[in-house]
């Protein structure tokens, strides 16, 4: 994988591969994104340009370590990921610290790929610290993780950040039919839509049949939050704390109701959530303002979902929130 297969983020992947070629990459590099942004697929890609031995553009694609690379059996590139908070122990720093001052296997450089490292312990960044402070001429740690601020301040200022967006959504669809060739145009467009742009979370949808499942569920929750009581609302989101995924997504789907009552409501015929007479159904039974509220609802939750709130107690909040929108 080379860097013009990377969708959108121009600009970072310029910087990337103009260090790479002029041979100034950096010591400690961090990705900032949010899931599905593609820190990691970049991290990879900047990884095989540092022990790429081609000539030009890195990485060449076409070099014995390019070729280790996209095997996956580079000896020079380690890769680690925490998961969850607090999931990322000061032992694995130590490892990777020892080892780290041992000379490349074969490469002219040694890449460590720390993934989700905000979930670093303290004391695991503190002992990344150390090495950020000396590090050995021949290493490359090349951190992701969804939010800067989430690591010590003194991680980042020894750190060059990039932050990844999403691409347009024409580049974001493209991007996505290339790893999807079987998918329906359809279905690629509205999981692109559905996911804000994030390929990677596009890709999910339509892998595991995510995109119906957030469609259906939303559809239920909107619903939910005119009738019944709260109780209905909590019991149809009980499982959205354990699957942020879906979470994200439903209340992305969400948010194209609630616009699509808005529309109804100005006296549109077209609703751009595919929910076919959803909008109009409830758009009887809401106000503008309802609609409008619930809408900032939805949108408010998927910020606070992006940055780490916890989920279980968000989940509760979004319920209330969500019916007091309504006027419930
Ligand atoms: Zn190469």
């Amino acid at each position: 994988m080379q860097f013009s297969s990377f969708a959108g983020n121009k600009d970072v992947v310029g910087w990337l591969a103009e260090l790479l070629r002029s041979g100034r990459l950096p010591h400690a590099l961090i990705l900032e994104g949010p899931e599905g942004s593609g820190r990691r697929t970049l991290a990879s890609i900047v990884a095989a340009g540092a022990v790429c031995s081609g000539i030009g553009e890195r990485p060449c694609g076409r070099c014995l370590d390019c070729q280790k690379v996209q095997k996956g059996a580079h000896p020079d590139i380690f890769m680690v990921s925490g998961e969850g908070p607090r999931s990322f122990h000061i032992d694995v720093i130590r490892r990777i610290r020892n080892d780290a001052y041992v000379l490349p296997n074969e490469a002219r450089r040694k890449v460590y790929i720390l993934a989700n490292a905000e979930a670093m312990t303290e004391q695991a960044q503190n002992a990344l610290l150390k090495i950020f402070e000396e590090p050995p001429a021949h290493v490359v740690f090349i951190l992701t993780c969804r939010d800067r601020y989430q690591l010590l301040p003194t991680i980042v200022s020894r750190a060059v950040t990039f932050a990844l967006f999403a691409p347009d959504f024409e580049e974001a669809v493209r991007a996505v039919r290339e790893r999807e060739p079987k998918a329906r145009e359809e279905e690629i467009r509205r999981a692109v839509e559905i996911a804000g742009g994030y390929v990677g979370v596009a890709l999910k949808l339509l892998e595991k049949g995510g995109l119906s499942a957030a469609f259906e569920l939303a559809g239920k929750v909107a619903k939910a939050c005119l009738a019944g009581t709260e109780l209905e609302l909590l019991m149809l989101t009980a499982n959205l704390p354990r699957d942020k995924e879906l979470f994200r997504s439903m209340l992305n789907v969400l948010a194209l109701i609630f616009r699509d009552v808005m529309a109804a409501k100005a006296g549109s015929r077209v609703m751009v959530s595919g929910l076919g007479d959803l909008g109009f159904e409830l758009s009887q039974k809401m106000t503008v303002a309802h609609a409008a509220a619930a809408l900032e609802v939805a949108g408010e939750t998927g910020r606070a979902l992006d940055s780490n709130a916890n989920a279980a107690l968000l989940c509760t909040r979004f319920c209330a929130a969500l019916r007091r929108a309504v006027g419930k």
